[in-house]
């Protein structure tokens, strides 16, 4: 609503406040609602041309990344002198029209799509986030999850904090007014090497702009070249050609890159540590026209679909995925078993997150509304049953009671991943362990609970060997518990 819009001007009062005014306190910081699929942590997008309106290619950028983050988007935008910002809650296309980007002139943006993993679902979790200290004014935008938050809250007790992404802008500004005297890339230099977790950020000051991705390189973030001599930064490589921008390559674990008039500098605040791509970018985040680790994402998926067609064959008449992720992977499937793929479902394109439903009754009209069956298809056919992953699994179950009364069969559920027994804590929200489905049932349990007359979850060595990252290491802490940055024991616990 444009109530809740605000506009914030780089020398306004508010850009200096410490925490956002009305956030949700942060010393203890848990993940948000328990999602029955992971939910995506953000999107970033950053973009310096010359020669064009940053907000209006930052609105593409955003409209690329929107399933990354559906419950709130924003835009900062500088013309070198000033920063302004314009957030609020709703998908990129409902907040921004031409009129509102017009209000935010500039060549320099960074902008942000969010699903909340820390802190409240509110307008105040809404980044970019932005302060001014030290002289510089800057926003900042962030995708993934530190594991320390609380501790690094702990050293402000003072401040209220939206977020874990709030805790860093207060950090900057801290350092900007002590250490780093009015440098911000002295600031960022200074600050990163203190978050664990996962964190590839989007950061611009009046007249740089800075990407910089933690030293596991949990999440993705690409460097773009415009042909018109400007640079892009986004989470996926779909959002650079959306604006006409050829990949230059992906920002390094451990890398700061900072863009200013003279080109793209690069430095380093932490060694390469392993690397730890999230699997699930592959399996579920990205979308499938990407390429993350010189890996296309369609064809590890296909991939994997032909992998799990090897590892669990089944006597059926069709094919068919879950929508939209699992195509790719129910392609390979079909392509690789001989049976004919088809669509048993179709996903309408209109419903988001923001849609509630507060009774159970409505809840399943959420369904319907989301899928529709297509009966000719279902009717009297054995289906081999293509979904990503299984986490809560609730929506599954209600998804197995369309196709059987649509007069299915048989149905033989294939997943594409391993079962999902472990919390994310580096940037996906799927609730804690007693939530996950997997972590609580043996295979057999789910398959009765779901009702599906066969179940086999794809092996994690034959995942990993059809994803087959160029050179990345790939995270599988939700599948093994191995995390490989340490989380909280307490929040551990199942
Ligand atoms: S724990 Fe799972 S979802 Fe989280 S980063 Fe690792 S692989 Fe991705």
């Amino acid at each position: 609503m444009i109530q809740m819009t605000r506009q914030v001007e780089g020398n306004h009062p508010d850009v200096t406040a410490a925490g956002s005014p009305g956030g949700e306190p942060i010393r203890r910081v848990a993940p948000v609602a328990a999602s029955d699929r992971p939910r995506e942590a953000c999107g970033v997008f950053g973009v310096r041309d010359p020669q064009q309106s940053a907000s209006h290619l930052t609105y593409l950028g955003l409209f690329t990344l929107q399933h990354r983050g559906q419950e709130s988007a924003g835009i900062a935008v500088s013309d070198g002198t000033k920063i302004l910002v314009d957030k609020d809650m709703g998908l990129v296309a409902s907040i921004f029209n031409d009129h509102r980007l017009q209000a935010l002139p500039g060549n320099m943006a960074i902008g942000h799509t969010r699903y909340a993993t820390t802190g409240a679902s509110a307008w105040d979790g809404a980044q970019p986030v932005s302060r001014g200290a030290g002289g510089v004014y800057f926003a900042l935008g962030h995708n993934g999850n530190l594991v320390n938050t609380e501790e690094l809250a702990a050293r402000y007790p003072a401040e209220v904090f939206g977020s874990d992404s709030d805790v860093v802008a207060t950090m900057l500004a801290a350092d900007l007014t002590t250490r780093s005297h009015g440098s911000l890339v002295d600031a960022v230099t200074a600050v990163l090497p203190q978050l664990q977790g996962a964190f590839s950020l989007v950061i611009m000051d009046e007249t740089r702009l800075i990407g910089a991705r933690d030293p596991h390189g949990f999440r993705p973030l690409f460097l773009g070249r415009l042909e018109t001599g400007g640079w892009v930064l986004a989470s996926e490589t779909p959002a650079l050609f959306v604006v006409g921008a050829t990949v230059e390559r992906e920002i390094s674990p451990g890398e700061i890159v900072v863009i200013d008039d003279d080109g793209v500098h690069s430095h380093r605040f932490a060694d390469v540590q392993k690397r730890r791509l999230c699997t699930f970018e592959f399996v579920y985040v990205s979308r499938p026209d990407g390429v993350l680790a010189g890996t296309s994402v369609d064809a590890a998926r296909r991939r994997a679909g032909i992998a799990l067609a090897r590892q669990a064959p089944v006597e059926a008449d069709l094919v068919v995925p879950i929508p939209e992720s699992s195509i790719s992977g129910a392609l390979g499937y079909a392509t690789e078993s001989g049976i004919p793929y088809g669509l048993a479902l179709i996903k309408s394109p209109y419903i988001g997150r923001s849609f509630i439903a507060p009774t159970q009754a409505r809840r399943d009209t959420a369904l319907r509304l989301k899928f529709g069956p297509i009966v000719e298809n279902i009717a009297g056919r054995r289906l081999v049953v293509v979904e990503d992953s299984l986490i809560r699994a609730s929506t599954f179950r209600k998804t197995v009671r369309m196709l059987r009364d649509a007069g299915a069969t048989e149905l033989h559920l294939r997943v594409l991943s391993p079962p999902y027994r472990w919390p994310c804590y580096y940037g996906m929200d799927t609730g804690d362990r007693t939530t996950l489905i997997a972590a609580t049932k043996t295979i057999e349990q789910i398959r009765i609970d779901l009702d599906v007359d066969s179940l086999v979850y794809l092996d994690l060595d034959r995942l990993v060997e059809a994803i087959n990252p160029q050179p990345a290491g790939l995270c599988t802490a939700c599948m093994t518990g191995d995390y490989p940055v340490p989380v909280p024991t307490a929040s551990r616990r199942p």
